[in-house]
């Protein structure tokens, strides 16, 4: 795989971003193209200097998007796809607790059913998932969500022997803090460290793998993995492992201290579009496919829609720190 398209094409991204003017509007509202702005600066909330894969790449797919969820934390609806992805990585972690000889697919299936109860006791309104327009459970919709789960374990298996890894961590939370002041923090799903101390750093998507061209963008999230580990470590990974079990792909990159430097320079300079972002109030909407599956498509200007006012400092401080918070898979973009 190589690193200079993707780069180009994250880094023309940021650099449109970063080139966006200041609001000159002085009203809550929407601008010609689509930006929201706000009404006052000093009130606004500053932001805490955190950044996540997650909403690294919610920024980077729509600025507006990233503003609903970590800057007005408006809830989201559960989605199947989400709710999957949780219990499909809760199960092959629980997986690697097994002896190495019971880590078999039948052994992963059995852990599947007592997972989801446990994540149901844990989120209730996940149970909603599963329910008729009247609100009366559905056997049949749960059935067939856990026979896609099923069929994604019955693919990791194809892909790869757990009985003859023995991984360093699971679902390890990562954070580092840059000299310039910006936390990174995350979850990795699975690390592995080889007899010599080569790190490989693996990641499972329930999803399908990307199309040609995308690759090095599904890689982002690893390489931010993997400058943090190096931070951390001070080792760089050898190789970043992207499984995908929708589709039965899996990526491998191997990253140097060069492109780990640049993930930096890219990190900060879209912390950067960030606070401009903060500053001016302006959050740019980035109208793409993802709309389809954005919740907040009916109050996004790019689509008819109004934001709310943008929240103040004191209703900021009320409110519970969700969006910015380390939680493992807790968006689609996580899975
Ligand atoms: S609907 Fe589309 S443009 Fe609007 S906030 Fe969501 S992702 Fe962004």
């Amino acid at each position: 795989m190589g690193g200079s398209p993707a780069l180009s094409e994250v880094c023309l991204t940021l650099s449109t971003m970063i080139g966006a003017g200041p609001s000159t509007g002085a009203d809550t509202g929407t601008s010609s193209d689509g930006a929201t702005t706000a009404t006052e600066g000093a009130d606004r909330p500053t932001p805490l200097q955190v950044l996540s894969p997650s909403r690294a790449s919610d920024f980077l797919t729509c600025p507006l998007r990233y503003r609903f969820r970590v800057i007005d934390r408006l809830p989201e609806r559960p989605s199947p796809e989400a709710a999957r992805g949780t219990v499909v990585h809760a199960v092959l972690e629980q997986l690697f607790e097994l002896p190495a000889d019971r880590r078999t697919l039948a052994e992963a299936v059995a852990l599947l059913e007592p997972r989801w109860e446990a994540l149901v006791a844990a989120e209730p309104e996940l149970a909603a998932l599963f329910g008729d327009e009247d609100g009366g459970f559905v056997p049949e919709r749960l059935e067939e969500f856990l026979g896609v789960a099923r069929d994604l374990l019955d693919r990791y298996f194809t892909l790869e022997d757990p009985t003859r890894l023995e991984p360093a961590e699971r679902e390890m939370y990562v954070e580092c803090l840059l000299d310039s002041g910006l936390t990174l923090r995350g979850y990795v799903d699975r690390l592995d460290v080889a007899p010599d101390g080569a790190l490989r750093v693996v990641d499972y998507k329930t999803g399908r793998a990307p199309g040609p061209g995308y690759e090095q963008r599904a890689m982002f999230q690893m390489r931010f993995y993997a400058l943090v580990l190096w931070r951390l470590r001070g080792v760089v990974p050898r190789l970043l492992q992207l499984i995908y079990l929708g589709s039965g792909d899996v990526l491998r990159y191997e990253p140097d201290e060069a492109d780990l430097r640049a993930t930096e320079r890219k990190l900060l300079a879209l912390w950067s579009a960030i606070e401009r972002a903060h500053a001016t109030g302006e959050w740019r909407a980035s109208p793409g496919p993802l709309c389809n599956w954005c919740d907040h498509k009916v109050r996004c200007p790019a689509w008819g829609g109004t934001p709310p006012p943008l929240p103040t400092v004191a209703a900021r401080a009320e409110a519970t720190d969700v969006s910015e918070a380390p939680s493992p898979h807790t968006s689609p973009v996580d899975l």
